[in-house]
């Protein structure tokens, strides 16, 4: 009889967004046509770009003509894309070679596939509140995993503590779900701490492009010495729309070594193992975001979801509750009023004004007390929840 991954049964139910659904549809049933804000969704609700459509389009007319047909693509990814990108960093004064560079289908493939790396006896440590899949995908690679909680003291900002013993690192900067973003000094202590154990830091930027206070860093390798201990984990789905559309690229210095064995080769022979690469014409929809006017157009949309944090910072600034994130990212982590818990907070927003967010306690034990908005939302629901919150809460 095959032995099955155990470890499946590990796992806890992905109850968080299913029990939203559930809570909703009960509301739904009962007020039928009573309208609802979702403030919750991690979901982007704007299109691709045009520069990225026109690309796109392009892209599909080539695979009609002999000439311009492509087929299998390089595992690793296309060396035009890979080229831009690490021109991209270069810009930032990260200097990369396009073979540092790896595209992938999106950062959850990666945050899962990259454990093919690391030995089933290391330990994955996860900074808590924390983006579920960090701690499902260590589990189902049979990994112990450690949590690390933090709290409003440390602006949800936890540092390496003394005695810790970790071989993985998860971080988030920005995060999700408090969209807070380690300043140089809080991620440099990170990237210190890995070069003197041997640990190795999956660094998650998703949200990089979030950062507009100068001076925060937006990847990992603007650190010193970030290049012997951390790979770095990016995504179009936020920056620009690919959340449907599918594009990633990870990060892996040619510099990172551990026992005697390179990362950046391991992930080459990896990836030419268990991919055929990602599609021509989603690369070339990619590459059309890091050209001047792609970045120009992204940058409008990105402008559109800030300006909804805004409109709820105000709000939350007005009625004196404590939260974080909203500035450098696209959510916001409220404390719950009068002392609530995340579920009953829940419970009271839809009950009272119809606004749909996400209870805290869904990222970890220390997300209890906690509730995250998203910035994601149309601007006219955001207007709308926004006033609602105020009257409420007020
Ligand atoms: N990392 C974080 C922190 C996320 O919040 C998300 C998606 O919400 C992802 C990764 C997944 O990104 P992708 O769409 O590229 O798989």
């Amino acid at each position: 009889m095959i032995a099955m991954n155990k470890h499946y049964g590990e796992l806890q139910d992905s109850y968080l967004f299913y029990h939203i659904g559930q809570k909703v549809k009960a509301y739904e049933k009962e007020h039928p046509g009573v309208p609802l804000y979702r403030m919750g969704i991690g979901d982007v609700t704007l299109p691709l770009c045009s520069q990225v459509i026109r690309a796109l389009h392009e892209a599909v007319d080539d695979q009609a003509v002999k000439e311009r047909f492509h087929g299998y693509m390089p595992e690793c990814g296309a060396p035009f894309l890979r080229e831009v990108i690490a021109g991209h960093y270069g810009k930032r004064g990260v200097a990369l070679s396009q073979k540092e560079v790896f595209i992938s289908s999106g950062a959850s493939d990666e945050l899962g596939d990259l454990l093919d790396l690391f030995g089933r006896e290391s330990t994955a440590l996860v900074l808590e509140p924390a983006y579920p899949a960090y701690v499902d995908a260590s589990i189902l690679a049979g990994r112990n995993v450690l949590h690390l909680a933090s709290g409003r003291e440390n602006g949800f900002l936890p540092e390496p503590e003394k005695g810790l013993k970790a071989d993985l690192i998860y971080l988030c900067s920005p995060n999700n779900p408090t969209g807070a973003v380690f300043s140089r000094n809080q991620l440099q202590s990170w990237v210190n701490y890995a070069n003197q154990t041997g640990a190795l830091i999956l660094f998650d930027a998703a949200y990089e492009a979030f950062i507009e206070e100068p001076g925060l860093p937006r990847s990992i390798f603007e650190l010193d010495g970030a290049k012997t201990c951390a790979i770095e984990i990016c995504s179009l789905s936020k920056t620009a729309g690919f959340t449907g559309t599918r594009l990633g690229y990870t990060i892996i210095p040619k510099a990172l070594e551990r026992e005697g064995m390179n990362l950046n080769a391991m992930w080459v022979r990896n990836r030419t193992t268990k991919t055929n690469g990602v599609s021509y014409i989603l690369q070339k929809g990619g590459a059309a975001v890091f050209t001047p006017e792609g970045q120009k157009e992204i940058q409008e949309n990105i402008g559109v979801y800030k300006k909804n944090a805004k409109v709820l910072m105000k709000v939350f600034d007005q009625v004196g509750l404590w939260y974080c994130g909203g500035k450098n990212a696209p959510y916001l982590w409220l404390e719950c009023p009068k002392g609530m818990k995340s579920w009953e907070f829940f419970d009271y927003l839809l009950r009272e004004i119809q606004v749909i967010g996400t209870p805290g306690a869904g990222f970890g034990s220390c997300g209890e007390g906690y509730f995250r908005f998203s910035t994601f939302g149309s601007p006219e629901d955001t207007v709308e929840a926004a006033r609602r919150l105020e009257k409420l809460l007020e």
